[in-house]
């Protein structure tokens, strides 16, 4: 993708840039989906938040800068250098450590999002400076998903780019990892629950986050503050459940 015999800091910005321009699309495409499916399944939903939706947009494409970055960096050291752990032989590995290797990933960015998150609502200071951008949409949309201030957005763009260098991963998991982030992270704001009641109700559904569960985080503040899982919400005492309004709207819906 980027030229060789260039020097390696131009190198790294060109694919920096070119990182971040695909994180763009992938925002603009993933966003702009579900969006629409909302503009047929639930009519009028984001009446009214034409302005607010700008200011998503605007942030997030700030956010698809900032995360370009060390992800183009990474793949540049990966493929010009072979410095990272990600691994292309399927054989290099045991199967088993295909979907454990999914799994850990998750985790980390879970407990890294679920601490730096409870830090940010235990802090006016950080609040403030960190995260009163992502709560600035009131309700969430689909659109809210990269809707963070540049702090807030370095502080997530760091995780996985140093993972690589020390879980290894096949490209094909990583790619994974990127799908289930990319789609969570659009669908928890979506303002209403695309998963039907006998999982989010279900045994599974009390260890996993989707959109009825972060819908209350953004109506309460100070609960429900993970991202993929519920363990450190539960563990921690900071599980208060489903958004009661989310439940409702489903059931409307059915
Ligand atoms: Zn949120
Ligand atoms: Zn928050």
């Amino acid at each position: 993708m980027i030229p060789a015999g260039l020097p390696p800091l131009l190198a790294l910005t060109l694919a920096g840039l070119a990182v971040s321009a695909i994180v763009l699309a992938r925002y603009f495409a993933s966003s702009g989906l579900f969006a629409w499916l909302t503009a047929r399944a639930h009519p009028g939903l984001y009446r009214g938040l034409g302005k607010q939706i700008r200011r998503e947009i605007g942030w997030s494409a700030i956010a698809a800068l900032i995360y370009g970055v060390p992800a183009g960096a990474v793949l540049w050291l990966w493929s010009n250098r072979q410095a990272t752990l990600i691994y292309t032989d399927w054989t290099a590995f045991p199967a088993w450590y295909l979907p454990l290797s999914v799994f850990a990933y998750l985790f980390v960015q879970d407990s890294w999002f679920y601490w730096s998150h409870r830090a940010m609502h235990a802090s006016p200071l950080l609040f403030r400076h960190a995260h009163a951008v992502h709560h600035q949409s009131r309700p969430p949309t689909a659109w809210t998903a990269m809707s963070f201030h540049p702090l807030e957005s370095l502080s997530g763009a760091i995780v996985v780019p140093l993972l690589v260098f020390v879980v290894p991963i096949h490209i094909a998991m990583l790619a994974l990892v990127l799908a289930i982030a990319t789609i969570m992270g659009v669908t928890n704001h979506m303002g209403w629950e695309m998963f039907p009641r006998c999982i989010v109700h279900s045994r599974f559904g009390q260890w996993v986050i989707t959109a009825s569960h972060h819908e209350r985080h953004h109506e309460d503040y100070r609960c429900n503050y993970g991202l993929y899982f519920r363990v450190w919400d539960r563990l921690c005492g900071t599980d208060r459940g489903l958004s009661e309004k989310l439940v409702r709207r489903g059931r409307a819906a059915a």
